[in-house]
């Protein structure tokens, strides 16, 4: 039986365009998903498998029933505000579930682990670009959860044969080109470039931009927005690096250049010729002025280098996917 990489969340937004990556790359997929906020839709690539992570049970037979060579662990709960209001489903979900994986990964011999990890680890910045050393205090459950899971990885890499990367995500977005039939797909929607060509679109549903008073050059929060596929190629240099013998370490992934709402939103309103309706709205709770990161490390030691980083090209491959998502144009 071939190898296979193991994608748990492997039906979400970042593991299907890294399910799509690796397939391209030439590895074999395997999905661990349960399908609670992953699509069916985006289960185009490699195999599949319906499973929850809280299934000691059925995760134990999809290890010793594949030859699984390495996991990818994208699944998680991820909407900062609901980890506030729900802390306990977000420790159960990111936290228990995940030492569920990693005890069957270890049990099975499986010694490559990649975890989907966060800025938000880092807390409020001390200074910028944020680089891998920089101290991680995380300001809501979402982030602990996520830094809990990077301290789990740790320990388990220095007790059992195992190495892993963390990979620090900085703002994903865009899309995989159309026909691949993956995009950005969450219900429900809470991320800027998607709500911002939504507004485009329907003038009903306006963006509301969240602070217009921060510390920045026009008052509008700055986020590093980095494409998902170039998300994904780290993710396959970080697999080749844990394969050859890498040593266990944490990577940011971001393009180094910081673009504020209001920027983004006048890139939507350029790709789109539809400027959406936009209405100012108090600041959201824990969002700091800038994140901005400094993936200098992925790129000297993974060889990694996004080839998407333009806005335009970010938001223009989300549009695409936007539009591909319309319902067909009624007949007559
Ligand atoms: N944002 C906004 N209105 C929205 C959604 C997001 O003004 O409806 C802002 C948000 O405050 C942040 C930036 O857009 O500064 C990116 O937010 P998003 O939720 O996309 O990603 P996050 O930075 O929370 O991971």
């Amino acid at each position: 039986m071939p190898a296979q990489i193991l994608l748990a969340g492997g039906a979400g937004y970042i593991g299907s365009h890294a399910a799509l990556a690796l397939q391209a790359a030439g590895y074999e997929v395997l999905v661990f998903d349960n399908l609670s906020t992953g699509h069916r839709e985006f289960l185009r690539f490699g195999r599949q498998v319906t499973g929850d992570l809280a299934d000691r049970a059925t995760l134990a037979k999809v290890f010793a029933t594949n030859n699984i060579l390495a996991v990818m662990h994208f699944a998680a709960c991820a909407y900062v505000g609901e980890s506030v209001t729900d802390p306990a489903k977000y420790y159960r979900n990111n936290v228990a579930n995940t030492l569920n994986l990693l005890e069957a990964a270890r049990d099975h011999g499986v010694r490559h682990v990649i975890f989907s990890s966060t800025c938000a680890t880092y807390g409020l910045p001390q200074h910028l670009p944020l680089r891998e050393d920089h101290p991680q205090n995380p300001v809501n459950p979402y982030g602990r959860t996520k830094l809990a899971v990077e301290w789990m990885l740790r320990d388990f890499a220095g007790a059992y044969a195992m190495n892993f990367c963390s990979l620090r995500y900085f703002n994903a977005a865009g899309a995989a080109p159309a026909g691949t039939g993956i995009g950005e797909w969450h219900e429900p929607e809470t991320h800027l470039i998607p709500l911002a060509l939504q507004a485009s679109l329907d003038p009903a549903r306006p963006l509301r931009l969240f602070g217009a008073d921060y510390a920045t050059q026009d008052g509008s929060c700055v986020r590093d927005y980095i494409h998902v596929c170039d998300l994904a190629e780290a993710h396959i240099l970080a697999l080749e690096w844990l394969l050859a013998g890498g040593k266990s370490a944490a990577f940011n992934l971001g393009n180094g250049r910081g673009y504020s709402v209001r920027e983004v939103l006048a890139c939507a309103a350029k790709v789109t010729g539809l400027p959406p309706a936009v209405e100012e709205a108090p600041r959201r709770p824990g969002d700091p002025d800038v994140l901005v990161g400094d993936a200098g490390r992925a790129m000297a030691e993974l060889g990694w280098k996004p080839v998407r980083a333009d806005l335009e090209q970010i938001v223009g491959s989300a549009w695409e996917w936007e539009l591909s998502r319309l319902p067909p144009p009624r007949a007559g």
